[in-house]
């Protein structure tokens, strides 16, 4: 079968490859010049971390992205599976027990285990909880390494290309132009988030930290090299534009109190995008005649994409049974 997928976001790829495993003759379009320009998972922390987001999101949003960290490490290099350190101020502590409460798989960690886990933050703060299995990836050297498995399987993105232009076919489409398809899902809205990178020869971490506040929550997930992703606000807002003076001061004010070493980083850049979400921030498959759409990912395009491609690819072709790299990676085990 040819399928046609519309956006080279993390949807768009993820859907993509499942659909080539499967032995669909797949080609991806994508309206942008290049990889991320215009994509919000370019702006994404990479944290695969579905029991930190029980947190606050659905039971479902915790099963289906448990299956996340395995498929990403099969098919993308680089996938951390260290787990996640959540820290909070003394002052805050309660906060670090309101977290432990609304979660599960964590271990309650001491001032000691803190600094055996993270040596640069030790002696800095008295209680946390550890979820050790949880894993994050850099978005954007796994984006570009879904390009390159899809290249692999003779699939190519074509860059420069607006999915709606093209001459209607009979073909089945997969759309996945994220917040842009807010045209004809009319239930879709947008939710602001802002990040920066920062660059610090000062301090490693090795595992994405959640630093717990009352205002403002915050998360810093190290790319190597000395870079740091700081994230990342929510705000009710479809406007993309520049990162406000405000949310610059938040997420600078959070990673000083993390570590003062952030003090003296390099801002590398600050970038904010749109979240596409449905009402009760879970991602939808709706079909409409040869048309799938798969959107809404919200907070967790990287953590729920696996599970939806999946479930995108069993619907388009009903009669294959899951995908070649799962019967090859099953053969092994
Ligand atoms: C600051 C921040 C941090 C985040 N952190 C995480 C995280 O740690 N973990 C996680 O799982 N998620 C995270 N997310 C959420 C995640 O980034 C989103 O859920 C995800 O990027 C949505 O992906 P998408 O492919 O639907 O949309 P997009 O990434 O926006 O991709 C849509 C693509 O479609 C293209 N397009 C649009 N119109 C057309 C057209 N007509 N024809 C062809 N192409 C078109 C666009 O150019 C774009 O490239 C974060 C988000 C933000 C903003």
């Amino acid at each position: 079968m040819r399928v046609t997928v519309l956006g080279a976001g993390v949807v768009g790829l993820t859907a993509a490859l499942e659909l080539a495993e499967r032995g669909a003759r797949v080609r991806v379009v994508e309206r942008a010049a290049h990889l991320g320009e215009a994509a919000c998972s370019w702006c994404a922390g990479g944290m695969l971390a579905p029991w930190c987001e029980g947190e606050s999101a659905p039971a479902e949003v915790v099963e289906l992205g448990g299956l996340a960290r395995e498929w990403w490490a099969r098919r993308v290099p680089g996938v951390a599976q260290n787990g996640t350190l959540v820290v909070a101020a003394s002052r805050d502590s309660g906060e670090i027990e309101r977290f432990a409460a609304r979660t599960l798989h964590h271990e309650r960690v001491d001032e000691a285990r803190i600094g055996a886990f993270e040596p640069d933050l030790a002696g800095r703060f008295r209680k946390g909880l550890f979820f050790a299995d949880e894993g994050h990836l850099d978005p954007r050297a796994a984006l570009g390494a879904l390009t390159e498995r899809l290249a692999e399987r003779g699939v190519a993105v074509n860059f420069g290309v607006d999915g709606l232009a093209l001459p209607s076919h009979a073909e089945a489409v997969v759309d996945c132009r994220g917040f842009a398809a807010r045209d004809e899902l009319e239930e879709l809205r947008g939710v602001r988030g802002e990040m920066m990178i920062l660059r610090s020869n000062e301090i490693s971490l090795s595992r994405p930290v959640r630093f717990l506040h009352p205002r403002i929550p915050l998360y810093i997930a190290p790319r190597g090299d000395g870079l740091f992703m700081v994230g990342a606000t929510m705000i009710e807002s479809a406007a993309r534009g520049s990162v406000t003076a405000r949310s610059a001061i938040e997420l600078l004010s959070a990673a000083y109190a993390l570590h003062p070493a952030f003090g003296e980083a390099e801002i590398v850049e600050m970038r904010a995008d749109v979240r596409p979400a449905f009402p009760d921030n879970l991602p939808r498959i709706i079909r409409r005649g040869t048309t799938v759409y798969l959107n809404g990912f919200y907070r967790h395009g990287f953590l729920l994409s696996p599970a939806f491609a999946q479930r995108a690819a069993a619907m388009i072709l009903p009669d294959v049974e899951g995908s070649d790299e799962d019967h090859r990676q099953r053969r092994r085990a």
